[in-house]
């Protein structure tokens, strides 16, 4: 679908059109799990698990258009569509190439789940395309990547791996959940499918678990044939407020551009940090390449704090504004460590090989004045 106005215009209104008079104007929440079926009609019923309430429905078309995709559909979480997006792509036999960059839960799913159904996956350092090239076999049908990633920020470059996906007839899907369609655009860079966590900045208020997987209309409905069948439907509730949380997408991503950047500036002045990785940065690996693929460079923000776990542990007691807790892309400022979260498996070593050492801080800033972010780990670092 061909997006004909812009992105705040798209996510308030999707395909904007003249209403009827005493039309509501916020949509209505059609909190049903089934409709009226016409007697004797033979055509496909209503019903909410089959992902065809009307608020499911708008709030994928809207999805799609943000995207640049031909369909889109919303599932009950991001895993939700990490799982079904994979399921429909892969038969039992064929081989995934992943990026080793990804989220936690993901690799989990492809190390567990889909080695129940004879799927191998295997996993390329992203910074490499030659490695790509390499991984490839005869039963390869597609290939993962997450970008931006978790917690170093890096930008991957999609433009070598979809090459080599168009020349060997593989499929390229790819998470950019840390970017929110506003930023970055997989299928504008050659991507055949993306997924999202719409937990994160699609709804944007912390009050949400779901997902979204957009691409080829024929792709999104074996997507759908098997959200009916394995029940992973969105309910309309959930669908409604992700809804009304991306009206505000285009604005909430501009604060959280600003306030990402603002304090990845502040913190790279302040000698508490050892480094800080946000790709807004000129000392970010990616910040060239960032430069020319995103639209904004995000709210994450990663903090590599002097005097490790202990020195961590006290700036997140000290802190009044910013909460720690896990999952991101909210209205309010929270922080989490890698440690204790997504790279607790790897060990101290492990991380310290991969460039997160103890002491790391994952902060997702969220749209509250700068100021008082920075205020706030000011007086934490005291
Ligand atoms: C949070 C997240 C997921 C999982 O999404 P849920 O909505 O929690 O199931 C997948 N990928 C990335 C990059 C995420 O940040």
């Amino acid at each position: 679908m061909r997006r004909q106005f812009g992105f705040s215009t798209t996510a308030i209104h999707g395909i904007p059109h003249r209403r009827p008079d005493w039309a509501p104007i916020a949509p209505a929440l059609q909190q049903s799990s089934t409709f009226v079926n016409p007697v004797g009609s033979d055509e496909e019923v209503l019903y909410s698990r089959y992902g065809n309430n009307p608020n499911q429905l708008t709030l994928a078309k809207k999805y799609a258009l943000l995207e640049g995709a031909e369909d889109a559909i919303f599932v009950a979480s991001g895993m939700g569509a990490t799982a079904l997006a994979h399921l429909a792509m892969l038969r039992p036999g064929d081989h995934l190439i992943s990026s080793s960059w990804i989220y936690g839960g993901t690799q989990l799913l492809f190390d567990h789940e889909l080695a129940r159904f004879g799927i191998d996956v295997t996993y390329v350092n992203p910074e490499q395309p030659r490695h790509w090239r390499k991984a490839v076999r005869k039963s390869t049908r597609a290939i993962f990547v997450e970008t931006p990633t978790n917690p170093l920020m890096r930008i991957i470059d999609l433009g070598p791996i979809a090459y080599i996906a168009e020349e060997e007839g593989l499929a390229l899907m790819v998470d950019a959940t840390f970017a929110s369609p506003v930023n970055f655009r997989p299928i504008e860079h050659g991507a055949d499918v993306v997924i999202t966590s719409a937990t994160k900045y699609l709804n944007g208020h912390s009050d949400v678990i779901a997902g979204a997987v957009a691409g080829s209309l024929s792709f999104v409905e074996e997507v759908n044939r098997l959200m009916r069948l394995w029940g992973q439907a969105i309910d309309p509730h959930a669908a409604w407020l992700i809804d009304r949380g991306m009206r505000t997408l285009a604005v909430r991503m501009e604060r959280h551009n600003a306030n990402g950047l603002a304090v990845a500036q502040w913190a790279e002045k302040r000698d508490a940090f050892t480094k800080v990785h946000y790709p807004g940065l000129p000392s970010h690996r990616d910040h060239e390449h960032a430069k020319s693929v995103l639209s904004g460079f995000g709210g994450m923000v990663g903090l590599e704090l002097k005097g490790g776990a202990a020195a961590a542990e006290r700036l997140l007691n000290r802190l009044k504004l910013i909460t720690h807790a896990p999952s991101l892309a909210g209205v309010e400022t929270l922080v989490s460590e890698p440690r204790l979260t997504s790279h607790k498996s790897i060990g101290p070593e492990g991380r310290a090989k991969i460039g997160i050492p103890d002491g790391f801080l994952r902060l997702s800033c969220g749209i509250e004045d700068a100021g008082d972010i920075i205020g706030d780990l000011e007086e934490g670092l005291k």
